[in-house]
């Protein structure tokens, strides 16, 4: 990668957003970290405050922004499902007009610009494994359809900026992703039942634990995303990033138990309405174009985040 570019990171302080700051920064580069802390956090990049290549900046990404940067990485927006539901106009604005905001400045300062789309574009997917071509199932009246809707409309303004202005885009379809510096009550999964297994509290599958997801764990994501911004012009995405190692929210829970070592016993609770069933990713076009697959798989970054909440729940 050629160094020391400006970089945007909107989202910057959440928990992806975060690990792609350091590795921005340690490659040399510029980076400017918006957020509007509303599931970040400044502790999330605290660790980066006296580096002099790393800057903070509290802003809320539905109002504009007028800098100077070579590339965009568009981050900021909830990316659980309770947070993303609390204020679910306001969810959309964030992705509707985020996008349009920071499209419009990429359009100004000739700034190649990355979109973190999600693999809820799929929606309930009646297709698996999904694979890019895969034109989703998506309820636009329900309770995810903040989130969903808000992502799929995302996509069509960065489509619709490259057809029209000649915006340079990259649009990732990321599927689970977990790992440090996940926020304790953040509410995803894989942090719910480490954070409940530490506490020999109840580890609470939704349903009966048959629905599927495939997990990735962040360093993984986050060299995706990397070579995705240093692809040509030609590549565009979308491209689903993910790890095609499919398990039951059963079998997470069992794992989580067994590698914590924990006395906690599961309970079920109801299913919240439209939980997608099954999710796996089809990586063939990141493995073709980017030579980009997962290393980490699920037990060795289990391990790695149930070390990191140890040592975070110990200090609270
Ligand atoms: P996160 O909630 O930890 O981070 C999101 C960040 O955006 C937070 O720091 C939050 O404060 C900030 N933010 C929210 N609204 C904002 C606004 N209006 N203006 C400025 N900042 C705002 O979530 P994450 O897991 O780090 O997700 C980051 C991105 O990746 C999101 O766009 C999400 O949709 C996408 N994504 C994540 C996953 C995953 O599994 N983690 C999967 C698919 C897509
Ligand atoms: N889930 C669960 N218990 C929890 C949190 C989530 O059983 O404490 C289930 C949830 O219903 C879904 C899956 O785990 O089927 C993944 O949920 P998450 O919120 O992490 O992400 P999603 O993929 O649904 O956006």
């Amino acid at each position: 990668m050629v160094s020391g570019k400006r970089v945007l990171v909107t989202g910057g302080a959440g928990f992806i957003g975060s690990h792609l700051c350091e590795r921005l920064v340690s490659e040399g580069h510029d980076v400017l970290c918006v957020d509007n802390y509303f599931t970040g956090s400044k502790g999330n990049v605290a660790h980066l405050f006296n580096n002099p290549h790393f800057e903070l900046m509290r802003h809320d990404v539905t109002f504009p922004l007028y800098i100077e940067t070579d590339e965009i990485y568009n981050l900021a927006c909830p990316a659980s499902p309770i947070h993303y539901q609390f204020d679910p106009v306001q969810t959309t604005k964030t992705s509707v007009y985020g996008a349009i905001n920071m499209l419009g400045l990429s359009r100004r300062v000739r700034a190649k610009i990355f979109q973190a789309s999600t693999s809820e574009i799929y929606g309930d997917p009646q297709v698996h494994p999904q694979q890019e071509s895969y034109w989703g199932h998506c309820n636009p009246i329900g309770p995810r359809a903040c989130y969903d809707e808000g992502k799929r409309c995302a996509e069509t303004l960065f489509f619709d900026y490259r057809r029209q202005h000649n915006v340079s885009i990259k649009v990732a379809r990321i599927f689970n992703t977990y790992g440090p510096h996940m926020h304790p009550t953040d509410g995803r999964v894989v942090s719910n039942f480490i954070v409940q297994a530490l506490r020999n509290k109840p580890v609470t599958i939704y349903g009966d634990g048959s629905q599927t997801r495939s997990f990735c764990y962040i360093d993984d994501l986050i060299e995706a995303f990397l070579r995705i911004m240093n692809t040509d012009d030609e590549f565009i995405g979308p491209v689903n990033i993910g790890n095609p190692e499919e398990f039951t929210i059963q079998e997470l829970a069992d794992t989580v138990i067994t590698l914590v070592g924990s006395k906690s016993k599961i309970i079920l609770k109801p299913l919240p309405d439209d939980d997608p069933v099954q999710r796996r990713p089809d990586i063939t076009i990141a493995r073709d174009i980017l030579d980009w697959e997962p290393k980490i798989q699920l037990l060795e970054g289990l391990k790695k985040t149930i070390t990191y909440f140890e040592g975070r729940l110990s200090k609270s």
